[in-house]
C-alpha cells in the first residue's frame, strides 16, 4: 500500500507552501537514510522549493555514498537555521534524529515518512508503510502522486535507497512492488552497474582486512541457528578501515547456512551496538526493543552499556526465545 491519497495531497500542500524545507534520517546514516534523503531534496529543488539535507550525526556524508548526487548539498544539522518544514525519513522516534532533533521539534510542520512498524508517527503528518521495503520505494511513489516527474539524479538516489534496504532485492522485505519500482526507476535513467560498483565493489583494502576478521570470529551457537560476530575500535584503526565501511558486515554473517538468527556487535570501551538480522520469521525487532533499540522484525539494533561477555549472558537466552 503506498501512501493515500489524502496523505500526499496534505504532503503536497505543506512543503509547497514552506519557504524553508531541512529532510533529515538516523543517525549513522545507511543507504536508504542517505538515498531518499538526497532523492527528496533534489526532487523538491526540481520544482522550485528550498531543500536541504541535513546530518543527523557526524559532520560528512559517508563515504561510500558520496557519489550520490547532492551529496555536496548535506550540512551538519547544529549549522542549519529552523527550517518551516523539516522531514524525518527512515527514523522511528525523535531520539534516532541525533543532532537534527531539535530542528525537527522546533519547525512549524514536522513530516514524517517511515517504514519501520514501531515508529510513533510523532510528526504533524506522519506517513508510515511498514509493507515498503524501502522510504526510497514509498518517496518514488510521492513523487508521482504530486506529479513530479522525478530525473536520473533524483532515481539514482531512491534507487540506491531501493536496492540497499533490500539486500539487492534479496531480504524477506522485497516484493513485486520493490521490483516494479526498480523496473520505473531504471526507466529514468538509473545506471544500475554504478550504483553496484560504487555501493559494494569500491572497499578500500583495510575494509576486506576487517571482514576477515569478522569471519574469522563467527561463533555458532545451539548447532549454527544463532550465529554472531564482531568488531572493536581497535580492529578500525589496525586495518584502517572506516567505520562506515562496517555497514554490511552483518552481511557476511547471515551468509552461514541454517543460521536463523545473526548478530554483530561493534565494540567501543563501555559500549556495544548490536545489529540484528532474522533469517527466518523470528522477531528480532522485539528483541531489539526489549533492549531499548528498535528496528524492523528482520533487521533491529540496539545500544548496551556494558561489555561483550555481559551482552552475551542476557542477549542468547532472549535470542532463543525469539527463534522459539
Ligand atoms: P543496523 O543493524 O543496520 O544498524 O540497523 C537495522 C535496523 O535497526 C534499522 O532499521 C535501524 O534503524 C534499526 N536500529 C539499529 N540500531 C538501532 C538503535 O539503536 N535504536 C533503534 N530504535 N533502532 C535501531
Ligand atoms: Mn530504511
Amino acid at each position: 500500500m503506498s501512501a493515500s491519497g489524502a496523505d500526499s495531497t496534505r504532503f503536497a500542500a505543506l512543503v509547497r507552501s514552506a519557504k524553508s524545507v531541512a529532510v533529515g534520517a538516523h543517525v549513522d546514516p545507511d543507504g536508504d537514510a542517505v538515498g531518499s534523503t538526497l532523492g527528496l531534496v533534489l526532487a523538491l529543488r526540481s520544482i522550485g522549493l528550498n531543500a536541504v539535507p541535513v546530518l543527523a550525526s557526524g559532520d560528512s556524508v559517508p563515504e561510500t555514498y558520496a557519489f550520490l548526487p547532492g551529496s555536496g548539498l548535506y550540512r551538519a544539522a547544529i549549522d542549519t537555521d529552523v527550517p518551516d518544514v523539516f522531514i524525518a525519513l527512515d527514523t522511528p522516534t525523535f531520539a534516532r534524529l541525533g543532532d537534527a532533533e531539535s530542528l525537527a521539534r522546533s519547525a512549524d510542520d514536522l513530516i514524517v515518512i517511515d517504514h519501520h512498524p514501531d515508529n510513533a508517527r510523532f510528526g504533524t503528518l506522519s506517513i508510515v508503510d511498514p509493507a515498503a521495503s524501502s522510504v526510497g520505494g514509498i518517496l518514488w511513489e510521492l513523487l508521482f502522486e504530486m506529479d513530479i516527474d522525478p530525473d536520473v539524479d533524483v532515481a539514482t538516489c531512491l534507487y540506491t535507497a531501493l536496492v540497499t534496504d533490500s539486500g539487492r532485492f534479496s531480504y524477506s522485505n522485497t516484493t513485486s512492488r520493490t521490483f516494479r519500482i526498480a523496473a520505473e526507476m531504471l526507466e529514468h535513467g538509473v545506471d544500475v552497474q554504478r550504483v553496484f560498483t560504487e555501493v559494494y565493489e569500491s572497499r578500500s583494502v583495510g575494509a576486506l582486512a576487517l571482514i576477515g576478521r569478522t569471519l574469522e570470529r563467527v561463533t555458532c551457537v545451539d548447532g549454527d541457528s544463532i550465529a554472531y560476530s564482531w568488531v572493536e575500535d581497535d580492529d578500525f584503526t589496525q586495518t584502517g578501515a572506516l567505520k562506515a565501511e562496517s555497514e554490511n558486515l552483518i552481511d557476511e554473517v547471515r551468509a552461514l547456512r541454517g543460521a536463523r538468527i545473526v548478530f554483530l556487535m561493534k565494540r567501543s570501551p563501555g559500549l556495544v551496538h548490536v545489529s540484528l538480522r532474522a533469517k527466518g520469521s523470528a522477531d528480532v525487532g522485539s528483541v531489539a526493543r526489549a533492549f531499548g533499540g528498535g528496528g524492523h522484525a528482520a533487521a533491529a539494533g540496539f545500544t548496551f552499556e556494558g561489555e561483550i561477555p555481559d551482552l552475551l549472558t542476557v542477549l542468547l537466552p532472549a535470542l532463543r526465545e525469539a527463534h522459539g
